[in-house]
């Protein structure tokens, strides 16, 4: 089930190709969380539970590796971190509770879930190195085909270069054998003439010595024609026969010289899928917070999908409008759900609330809790009017959005401004925003650098047409 994913999702440390090896880096990952102790532990604790729902979802979908980065967190955060917090002993003991009973249950899923991942990698790295057999094998069947393909190139030109000895033999041959009727009619010529020189008496008396060398030459016909032939042998023969006969060299440098290693290379290159060995992007997460899986979103900061249902707004302005139209703020939770690695807000909770014109304070956050945990619901941020003012965070939303952004990176923050007909969704920049309003101390309306800007419209929000909302006024 598990393993059927393993080539769609992408995955942590894929470079490290032992199992065990693999598991222990992912593991010396997820346990390198930090805790923020300008967060106070309660926050922490709620959000722990939601990171428990998280991971569920991870695994029930098949995707364990995230399940397991999520768990982990999970563990390292509330046994080794919190609890060193300087206010964790003030923390609510229902919350440490209730986080602590997970804790027990997470340590057994946890350890399952190593060794379903130890298995599932040991199948990658088998399938990997099937996969580089097959490479080798291809490579050394392109080989051949050269080393054949060179074969009969070379038998090609030998044949060529025989043909051309063989003409060149028969021409030189036809040469010698044209030079020694030439000499043997000039011999021919010259017993002609000695002969008729022993006929005539005239000259017989003073050429005895010459005609007795003449009848008994001091070589042979033939032998004329050898001591002619080793001269003319290395100067009558054409050249391009003993270069090409002789010199090795000359016939390999006709044919494309491929050393198997340039070969290997630029074959590995061709093949797009495989890249460099060793080289991972993935194998240093860059995108970490406690709530984070590793492996970073599509999303500008490396962030999840969040979807939102296009009747969302329409209907909380509704649920509003009593307040809106005596000029008071109204605020909502935005919960939902987590699927195939993106958010889905499906409910906007309306709690008992105290608002002004310009403020809204949740008042019994217990009533949240009891609503969303037997729903599964994670908490992706907040909704809010401003009856007579434009849509954008106020110095007093800002700090607001950072619990909601600090416990979850993809948290949004929704103002409505119907005055004006506009809807703002916005985050806090994940540098300037966020660490500015970490660091402030401030509270109540108050003023913050405008420059950068620190909050910003999300890149991340999505509408769905197909999607309804649920409002749960929980004020009745
Ligand atoms: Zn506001
Ligand atoms: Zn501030």
């Amino acid at each position: 089930m598990a393993l059927s994913m393993q080539c769609s999702e992408s995955s942590l440390f894929s470079d490290i190709r032992d199992p065990g090896a693999r598991v222990r880096k992912l593991c010396d990952y997820a346990c390198q969380v930090e805790v923020d102790t300008a967060i106070s532990p309660k926050l922490y604790l709620r959000s722990g539970l939601q990171m428990i729902r998280m991971a569920k979802v991870y695994e029930e979908e098949g995707n364990i590796e995230s399940a397991f980065v999520l768990y982990t967190k999970f563990i390292s955060l509330f046994v080794e971190k919190l609890p060193k917090h300087p206010e964790f002993k003030s923390a609510p003991s229902r919350d440490v509770a209730a986080v602590r009973q997970k804790v027990k249950l997470a340590f057994p899923v946890a350890e399952q879930i190593k060794g379903k991942l130890t298995k599932k990698y040991a199948e990658i790295e088998r399938n990997r190195q099937a996969e580089e057999r097959q490479i080798q094998e291809e490579l050394e069947r392109q080989q051949e085909k050269l080393r054949q393909e060179e074969e009969i190139r070379r038998r090609q030109q030998e044949a060529e270069e025989n043909c051309l000895r063989l003409a060149s033999e028969a021409k030189w041959m036809q040469e010698q054998e044209q030079r020694l009727l030439e000499l043997k009619e000039q011999e021919m010529m010259k017993n002609i003439d000695s002969q008729s020189q022993i006929l005539d008496p005239a000259n017989n008396a003073n050429q005895t010595g010459l005609n007795n060398q003449n009848t008994k030459p001091s070589a042979p016909h033939g032998a004329l024609g050898l001591s002619f032939i080793p001269n003319n042998l290395d100067d009558g023969r054409p050249k391009i026969e003993k270069n090409l006969l002789n010199d090795p060299s000359r016939i390999s440098s006709s044919v494309p010289n491929i050393p198997d290693r340039e070969l290997k290379k630029n074959l590995v290159i061709s093949d797009s899928r495989l890249g460099p060995p060793g080289v991972d992007r993935s194998s240093k997460p860059t995108f970490d917070h406690f709530t984070s899986i590793g492996v970073p979103g599509n999303n500008k900061g490396g962030l999840r999908d969040v979807f939102v249902p296009s009747d969302l707004v329409r209907k909380f302005l509704g649920v509003a409008e009593h307040n809106t139209m005596k000029n008071i703020e109204t605020c909502g939770i935005l919960a939902g759900k987590l699927s195939k690695n993106a958010f889905y807000i499906s409910h906007v909770l309306i709690p008992k609330q105290a608002g002004t014109s310009d403020s809204c304070v949740a008042e019994d956050e217990e009533d949240i809790l009891m609503y969303q945990d037997p729903r599964d619901l994670i908490t992706l941020g907040w909704i809010h009017t401003h009856p007579s003012q434009t849509a954008f965070l106020s110095s007093v939303d800002m700090h607001n959005q950072y619990g909601y952004q600090a416990m979850l990176p993809e948290a949004i923050a929704i103002v409505c401004a119907p005055k004006f007909n506009e809807t703002g969704i916005f985050t806090l920049t994940q540098d300037r925003g966020m660490s500015d309003i970490g660091c402030c101390r401030e509270r109540g309306f108050h003023q913050h650098c405008k420059t950068p800007p620190l909050f910003e419209s999300c890149s991340n929000v999505k509408f769905l047409d197909e999607m309804r909302i649920e409002m749960a006024d929980l004020r009745k």
